[in-house]
């Protein structure tokens, strides 16, 4: 990787300051740490800025799909173990619709898309890709991208076809949609990359072997491709999952270019069963693939792999983590119960999550503890009576209620004396062990808060 150091010294050295940074030095810091783009800088001579570009840029290049709206990002990885960094863009999951289909399966697969979208963590998860594969059909092959981008428009989709003839009416039907084109090989690359030149798009080669992949990715990149999806067309697990980590290390750790892109897997090559194509998913998650298709949805197969990669996606040096303060829950006022927890976003909406379906209005206090979850932040010293007595006394929530009763999570049951000794106006009520408890205690509590105070 080029440093900060030697990109200073090819820029003019004139600091002045165009790009946004005082220095040529602070702006080349930042390129070199991949947060600004080397294009900020007006006066570099076109062939430095691209050397620059290159040298700078992930050794597993980025592939973008979706439409205007529903962008998705593939690659862009500069790791081969998540606590090195981390890994940057997660595989798109789904499943394939095909010309020779049945109306009614279509039919099921697309109610499975529309279906299957669980919140966790403050975020939506959703299957967000489809392959449609043309068998020899071209008209149904049309008719189904169409139905699909009206139906489905949230999705990325990858255009499963080689006849070049329905690809290009494919690609006109939609000016904003940007599809995986798959089906690249060594005999048709030529007549692939034609069709790239009228409107840009990914291409998904399709080879035999590792050696056919280099060769036909290498051949791509000669023409001047530069967004490509790679399958090396294993044939057993064994093979997939060798094939995974050899494109993955070598475009990491020798820079080879030809397998410097994500990876499309098929975990029905490999199975005829729902089951064990999830447990290779769930392994591909992990070990690099970058789209990942089932033979179907089922959704306690989906959720659980849908939860992994959000998981494996995250920030290892980075609690998920929400802010710290005070979260008024169902239309709280004076006389609504106040309980307090940590700031381990997992904690946080598994609390939340009860409270809102208690229905009973809550303040939840959420106090910092760097996204340490409960256990761990009372063991921290993070969650004790001293810190948790500050927070109360300084988040304002004594101007909010008029009665002085906390509810602690039961875990720390054991703070309770000492917290009633740096609170002594307030009560402290051992909660649940667990969020699932809270609701009937939460009901029960707020009838006797009420009655108490009329
Ligand atoms: Fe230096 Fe270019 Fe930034 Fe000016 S715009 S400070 S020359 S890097």
């Amino acid at each position: 990787m080029i440093t900060g150091i030697q990109i200073m010294q090819k820029l003019p050295k004139t600091n002045c300051g165009e790009c946004g940074f005082p220095t040529c030095l602070a702006f080349a810091m930042k390129v070199a740490a991949g947060q600004i783009e080397i294009d900020k800088c007006p006066y570099l001579d076109p062939k430095i800025k691209e050397e620059i570009a290159e040298a700078t840029s992930p050794p597993v290049k980025s592939v973008i799909l979706g439409n205007k709206q529903y962008t998705y990002k593939l690659g862009g990885e500069t790791v081969l173990f998540r606590h090195e960094k981390k890994f940057e863009n997660p595989p798109l999951i789904g499943t394939f619709v095909h010309t020779a289909m049945e109306k009614q399966e279509i039919e099921r697969k697309i109610k499975a898309y529309k279906n299957y979208k669980w919140e966790r963590v403050d975020k939506i998860l959703f299957p967000d890709v489809l392959m449609i594969e043309d068998k020899g059909n071209e008209e149904k092959f049309l008719y189904l991208l169409e139905k699909i981008i009206s139906e489905l428009p949230e999705i990325a989709i990858i255009l499963n076809s080689e006849n070049i003839n329905a690809l290009e009416k494919a690609l006109q039907i939609d000016n904003d949609f940007r599809p995986l084109i798959y089906g690249v090989n060594y005999q048709n690359y030529r007549d692939f990359w034609e069709l790239t030149t009228k409107k840009e798009v990914p291409l998904g080669i399709k080879a035999n072997s590792l050696g056919e992949l280099a060769k036909i990715s290498e051949s791509l990149l000669k023409l001047g491709a530069k967004e490509l999806v790679l399958d090396s067309g294993a044939l057993s697990v064994r093979e997939l999952f060798e094939d995974l980590v050899i494109i993955r290390r070598v475009a990491i750790k020798k820079r080879f270019k030809p397998f410097g892109f994500p990876i499309i897997t098929f975990m029905y090559r490999y199975t005829d069963s729902l089951a064990l194509e999830t447990l290779l998913a769930s392994i591909c998650i992990a070990k690099y693939a970058g789209i990942i298709l089932l033979s179907d949805l089922k959704a306690e197969y989906l959720f659980p792999l849908l939860v992994e990669r959000m998981n494996i996606y995250t920030d290892p040096q980075k609690p998920l983590v929400v802010e710290e303060g005070i979260y008024p829950i169902n239309g709280p006022d004076e006389n609504s119960p106040v309980i307090v927890t940590c700031n381990f976003a997992l904690t946080y909406f598994i609390v939340s999550g009860e409270v809102e379906g208690s229905r009973v209005p809550t303040w939840v206090l959420v106090k910092d503890t760097d996204g340490l979850s409960v256990l761990t932040a009372w063991a921290a010293g993070k969650f004790g009576a001293d810190n948790i007595a500050e927070f109360v006394k300084r988040c304002g929530i004594e101007e909010k209620v008029k009665h002085r009763e906390l509810m602690i999570p039961g875990y720390v049951a054991g703070i309770k004396g000492e917290l009633e000794e740096e609170l002594p106006n307030w009560k402290i009520i051992v909660g649940p062990r667990e969020a699932s408890g809270l609701p009937p205690v939460l009901k029960e509590w707020s009838k006797k808060l009420k009655h108490n105070l009329d």
